[in-house]
């Protein structure tokens, strides 16, 4: 694992900054008859739009999209699809990475479609407001396990499971670097967090069960049980100051 400079840190805010504005750009094109293709071309577009911006999943381990586009129980890796599309009450996770002059950036969110249900509602606020606890445990000095804690305290006590085999990660001049980012974990416990390090935190939870499996497709994976789950997804660089958001504003929604 490689340690950033600051200088370094202000390049990976850069690409970071374009994943927010795609996600503003993205928010408003998430509604009923949306084919999960038509998302991935617009993200695929809007990332090149940007100069030295290149969309980092496609191709990456043989992935064909820009986006990871996946639905209700679908919880990574969903294959974009021009005959899949949004329905009212969906809910729909997109997961994207880019490269920009060098430097990765990683960030995800999941998103209502039209009208959702409140145990869908419930979940997505139980999900961002687990990522959100885990960034503010992100702190120099501190340890890989306060993150997985942090997530845990959260999601306790809501009667959903933290999927626990899939966990976020360092990132840098590639996507998906050390150290591993669990979101299970005991205080105090794990690899010393220190200045410099810049990982992926990304809660990943489910209505249901915790347990997964992939479909045939080989890339998708989904709940055992068809339980909805949701995604929320930063890049964090650890600084002196504190834990800094790379990749967009972190909402003030919170778990009800
Ligand atoms: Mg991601
Ligand atoms: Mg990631």
């Amino acid at each position: 694992m490689e340690l950033k400079t600051p200088a370094e840190i202000e390049e990976l805010a850069r690409g970071g900054a374009i994943i927010g504005e795609l996600f503003r750009e993205l928010e408003g094109r998430v509604e009923p008859g949306v084919s999960t293709l038509q998302l991935d071309s617009f993200a695929e577009e809007f990332i090149r739009s940007n100069p030295g911006a290149v969309p980092v999943f496609k191709g990456l381990y043989g992935f064909p999209g820009s986006l990871c586009t996946s639905i209700n129980e679908e919880i990574v890796h969903g294959i974009p699809s021009a005959t899949r599309v949004l329905d009212e009450g969906d809910i729909i996770s997109l997961d994207v990475g880019i490269k920009l002059d060098g430097w990765c950036s990683d960030s995800c969110r999941t998103f209502p479609v039209g009208e959702i249900s409140p145990d869908k509602a419930r979940l997505l606020a139980v999900t961002r407001e687990a990522l959100e606890r885990a960034i503010e445990a992100a702190v120099c000095g501190g340890h890989i396990g306060d993150i997985g804690h942090a997530v845990e305290s959260v999601v306790e006590g809501t009667g959903f499971a933290i999927v626990r085999d899939l966990v976020g990660h360092g990132v840098g001049r590639t996507v998906h670097e050390d150290p591993q980012v669990p979101n299970r974990g005991e205080p105090g416990k794990g690899l010393e967090l220190r200045e410099g390090m810049v990982l992926a935190i990304e809660p990943m939870i489910a209505i249901g069960t915790h347990r997964i499996r992939t479909l045939s497709d080989k890339w998708t994976m989904v709940t055992t049980d068809g339980s909805p789950s949701a995604h929320f997804e930063h890049t964090v660089a650890l600084t002196t100051e504190g834990p800094r958001v790379l990749t967009g504003e972190v909402s003030s929604v919170s778990a009800q």
